[in-house]
């Protein structure tokens, strides 16, 4: 269902120390500042996630992973399974995101079969997908964002397509301090629903959250999710800063 969402995407940082005055920090402004009814997301890495799952229990805050492996179990030394992450209590998963893309070489395909076995395990996608600067440049951004959807998303029925969250996350705003414009981050998650629409109807495309990630700070983010088609972001450097995250959580629009 359509909701707006904000998820921080905490990379490879977080002691234990670090994450539990972060968790307990955002668990405790949630609760006292936000009340527009954003759903936050803490995704640390897989070693954080049973602190930050013991921090926000009975909070609205909720806890997501970075990224989980394909199959269902076995030799896959170093990985981490969507059946491992759900029995914790995980209910969001980043799939796809740049830096898998890039420096991990996952591929579409690849990408298609994580969101099964997520899905098969009750937890929820958070697609990425998104352009480099060259991509941009030469002209083949749409080029790009719509093979991504298509090939990581398009094999899924349409109940299925709906319990995913895509977020569009252009390559040269991640961690750059470079942000899309609102209308340039506007155009491409229009894009985006209008492929859905064509291929699932306008009530699956108008159904599916889209976020947007790339420098969302607090001084930029309410008018990102002021746009139309822009429900709540996908946060990277400014998630690891508790008064920074809330912030970006009460840009959301009542
Ligand atoms: C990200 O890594 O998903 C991201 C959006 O990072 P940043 O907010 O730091 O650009």
């Amino acid at each position: 269902m359509r909701k707006y969402i904000v998820a921080g995407n905490w990379k490879m940082n977080g002691t234990l120390e670090e994450t539990q005055i972060l968790a307990s920090e955002v668990v405790n402004m949630y609760n006292d500042e936000v009340n527009n009814g954003v759903v936050a997301v803490l995704c640390p890495p897989f070693i954080g996630i049973a602190e930050v799952l013991r921090l926000t229990r009975g909070s609205e805050v909720k806890a997501g992973a970075q990224n989980c492996h394909q199959e269902l179990s076995g030799a896959f030394t170093g990985e981490v399974s969507a059946p491992i992450l759900a029995s914790f209590g995980v209910n969001y998963v980043i799939i796809g995101h740049s830096e898998r893309r890039e420096y991990f070489g996952e591929e579409n395909a690849l990408l298609a079969k994580k969101v099964d076995q997520a899905q098969a395990n009750q937890l929820i996608p958070i697609y990425c997908c998104g352009e480099t600067l060259s991509q941009r440049e030469g002209g083949a951004h749409f080029q790009v964002i719509e093979q991504q959807v298509k090939e990581g998303l398009f094999h899924l029925n349409a109940e299925k397509l709906q319990q995913t969250v895509i977020a569009y996350e252009p390559v040269w705003a991640i961690g750059t301090g470079k942000t899309a414009s609102a209308e340039q981050a506007q155009e491409i998650h229009a894009f985006i629903r209008s492929l859905i629409a064509i291929t699932y109807g306008s009530d699956v495309a108008d159904s599916i959250s889209i976020l947007y990630g790339g420098s969302v700070k607090p001084t930029n983010a309410a008018e990102l999710f002021a746009m139309a088609d822009i429900d709540g972001g996908l946060i990277g450097g400014a998630a690891l800063k508790s008064r920074d995250f809330i912030d970006i959580c009460k840009a959301v629009p009542a």
